[in-house]
């Protein structure tokens, strides 16, 4: 997505609110990239309107590109549809004892595994009292998995009653929990490849036996287009409170998280980042917008810086600087390589968390706007000037800053500052490698 946002930020520059045309454009591309990071199609649809409505007309915030500003809108979007600030996690064990805690899902979702997880953490972070008891009749050995993963992690399972349906395992663990002074019941209830009729029954019976305070929809990260059917129908026909996105650890862009919860508005609770029984994370909405969008992404800052500067021109200017040359054609070529990047303050911005610099950088006057007023400086000069700034006295810096519509103080601090990068840059050609490092670097 970095590459193609980067065409973006080239298409749309320099216009004041985001016009209808802008955003379509932005729009076609995030579209694109949801539908990469596995987002089922109508919340694709319904979520690029939401965008749009609150994108066209939208200020573009002074010293960003209309191209970011879309971005950042469907990033704020994002992250408000995936729960905004709260953080997932909190299981609601606010009910009478025991609590019971039922785990849905297709089969191979990972029931099991987040079902043994989630017990592990009650009882070791939470210091609660857990009984697990597997509701899987249908699958051979299932029962037994969820008793070694309990012994694994020590937690207690129901023992084993060869011949029980799924129901009445589940009044029976419920009766152990309350005769055994139990915090918590977890029911892991068994899936099916598909949907289907008599799993829906099934977890509706269960639910009715023990009417439990947290059902929690068990699904792989990886789940494509089916994720809004398959949400849709769990929530229809039995409820659930929440979801737990397992394999996140893959390489899953986590966009069922974003169907899943705009087809049902139930929160995710937890991810599952491995198969050992700690590999349990609380949800983040805005890490998850960022994975979803590939944002926060160095790479992409780097790739653009690039592009921008023309890698021929810029060995030029290093082999002239290293002879001591950088006079004020080469400063033009620099801020104009500058003003490209979109400005120190759209290169910034491009970094993750440095949103507490922009200040700084705004307080330090470097905006993007100061980049065009140099080069306009510069370019009021003759070529003999540029070539040798020395000649400047005060007659041609009035006839410059006229031209430039600036005061000459602000010629006189633009030679000023050229002076003193002529300088480093002399000091770095006599040091070795330290020049190739410092344009690498711009
Ligand atoms: P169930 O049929 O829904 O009970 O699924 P299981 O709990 O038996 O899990 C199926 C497989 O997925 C097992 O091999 C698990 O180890 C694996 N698994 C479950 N959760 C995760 C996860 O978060 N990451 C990874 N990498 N594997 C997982
Ligand atoms: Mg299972």
């Amino acid at each position: 997505l970095s590459d193609r946002l980067s065409g973006i930020f080239d298409k749309l520059t320099g216009r004041g609110a985001l016009s209808e045309n802008d955003v379509n454009e932005a729009m076609r591309e995030i579209r694109r990239a949801l539908i990469e990071a596995d987002v089922a199609l109508p919340v694709v649809r319904s979520f690029t309107d939401k965008v749009r409505n609150r994108a066209v007309g939208a200020e573009v915030v002074k010293s960003i590109t209309p191209g970011q500003m879309v971005v950042k809108i469907v990033h704020d979007q994002l992250v408000e549809m995936l729960g905004g600030d709260s953080v997932g996690g909190g299981i609601d064990l606010n009910a009478p004892a025991p609590v019971a805690i039922m785990m849905v899902g297709l089969q191979g979702s990972g029931k099991t595994t987040t079902t043994s997880k989630i017990a592990r953490r009650l009882t070791q972070r939470d210091k609660r009292k857990v009984l697990m008891a597997s509701l899987d009749t249908r699958r051979p050995a299932a029962q037994e998995q969820l008793k070694v993963l309990g012994e694994q992690n020590g937690v207690d399972t129901l023992p084993i009653i060869e011949g029980q349906g799924p129901v009445e395992i589940a009044k029976r663990a419920m009766t152990a929990a309350r005769l055994g002074g139990y915090d918590v019941v977890m029911l892991d209830t068994a899936g099916r490849i598909h949907i289907d009729e008599p799993l829906m029954v099934e977890m509706a019976e269960v639910k009715a036996a023990a009417n439990p305070h947290e059902i929690l929809l068990v699904a792989d990260a990886l789940t494509g287009q089916d994720a809004v059917n398959l949400a849709q129908s769990f929530d229809e026909r039995v409820g659930i409170t929440g979801i737990a996105l397992t394999r996140m650890d893959g390489d899953g862009r986590g966009g069922a998280a974003l169907s899943m919860q705009a087809v049902t508005g139930k929160p995710v609770k937890l991810i599952g980042t491995g198969e050992k029984s700690d590999a349990l994370e609380d949800f983040y909405p805005k890490r998850i917008a960022d994975r979803i969008l590939g944002m926060g992404d160095i790479v992409s800052l780097v790739e653009k810086a690039a592009e921008a500067i023309d890698a021929e021109k810029a060995a030029k200017m290093a082999a002239r600087m290293q002879k001591g040359h950088f006079d004020l054609d080469d400063l033009a070529e620099q801020l104009r390589q500058m003003e490209k990047m979109g400005g120190m303050s759209g290169m910034m911005g491009m970094l993750p968390g440095v949103g507490k610099m922009k200040k700084q950088i705004e307080a330090a006057n470097i905006d993007d706007k100061v980049f065009k007023r140099q080069v306009a400086i510069i370019s009021s000069m003759t070529k003999q000037e540029r070539s040798k700034p020395d000649i400047l006295k005060a007659s041609r810096k009035k006839r410059i800053a006229a031209g430039s519509g600036v005061d000459v103080a602000e010629v006189n601090k633009l030679l000023k500052m050229h002076r003193q990068m002529a300088d480093m840059m002399k000091m770095m050609g006599k040091k070795k490698g330290m020049l190739g490092k410092l344009m690498g670097g711009l």
